[in-house]
């Protein structure tokens, strides 16, 4: 059994939800179809993973979240509606926090004990709902310097199972992989950075780098860098965000399949974050 894990998660939410384009997108055009773009790629490397699923969605994607897991893979919380928690009160996080997990156990008929923080905006007071609630594990730790829309957690009282990976009592926070870059730390785990920056000179390099010593590497990515469709112009929106929003789409699915590669002959288990929760448990 291999020691390292890899997770290569989505967040199931719409192109809208973009914290840039909220309030501004047409939101009767769908790029959910990434979605299950998504599962048909992983089952072609038999690969499974964790889908972090908004609670508003989990009745319209009722059919897709079905597939999911007839194919293996693990649903988990990414929320009710996609509000960063820090922008919620504590009692108004709680109960959207409990209505996202029950609707989700309803569509699934599963047991959900996963939870990823919308645009990683959590803070400690929040964090401690989770296993309040019910939740065995978070992904919503991210060691990015200079994002303007992460929060901060304070893991001090968790134990370091392997590195990336920390754990209290029952519950185990699973953060994401970042890499030193030019002084900065960047998250070399990211759709956002997989899709932006160039594939043969940075991105592929920082990978080979990290995952050259890291013992679990974590991605997220989103429907809609796996959509077919095209991501429509917002107006109202700077030309920078339509610009970042839209490049590099078309590319995510090459390069999974080059990550896919990677992980493997790296002797990475490719699994989902509940499995990888279990056998850390072990130790
Ligand atoms: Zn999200």
């Amino acid at each position: 059994m291999s020691n390292k894990f890899a997770i290569l998660s989505m967040d199931i939410e719409d192109w809208y939800h973009l914290y840039y384009f909220i309030s501004k997108a047409d939101k009767n055009y769908s790029m959910i179809d990434g979605f299950t773009n998504y599962v048909d790629l992983l089952n072609k490397y038999n690969v499974k993973t964790t889908f972090f699923v908004l609670g508003e969605l989990a009745e319209p994607l009722k059919k897709e979240i079905r597939y999911a897991i007839s194919c293996g893979h693990e649903i988990a919380c990414h929320g009710y509606t996609h509000t960063r928690p820090i922008d919620l009160t504590i009692a108004d996080f709680k109960a959207e926090l409990i209505k996202a997990k029950h609707v989700l156990e309803d569509v699934s008929g599963k047991e959900i004990v996963g939870y990823r923080a919308p645009c990683y905006g959590i803070d400690t007071e929040r964090y401690k709902i989770l296993s309040e609630v019910g939740f065995k594990y978070s992904s919503s730790k991210m060691n990015v310097s200079g994002h303007p829309l992460y929060g901060e957690i304070d893991l001090s009282e968790f134990d370091k199972c392997i590195d990336g990976v920390y754990k209290k009592d029952d519950m185990m926070e699973f953060a994401l992989s970042t890499e030193k870059f030019l002084g900065k730390t960047i998250a070399v785990s990211g759709g956002g950075w997989i899709r932006l920056l160039p594939w043969n000179t940075l991105m592929k390099p920082l990978i080979k780098k990290n995952l050259k010593n890291a013992e679990c590497y974590t991605l997220y990515i989103h429907p809609f860098e796996l959509s077919k469709k095209q991501m429509p112009k917002v107006n109202g929106t700077g030309l920078l965000t339509n610009v970042r929003a839209r490049t590099g789409l078309g590319k995510v699915e090459g390069r999974i399949e080059k990550l896919i590669q990677m992980l493997k002959e790296n002797n990475f288990e490719i699994t989902t974050f509940a499995n990888a929760r279990q056998e850390l448990m072990k130790k």
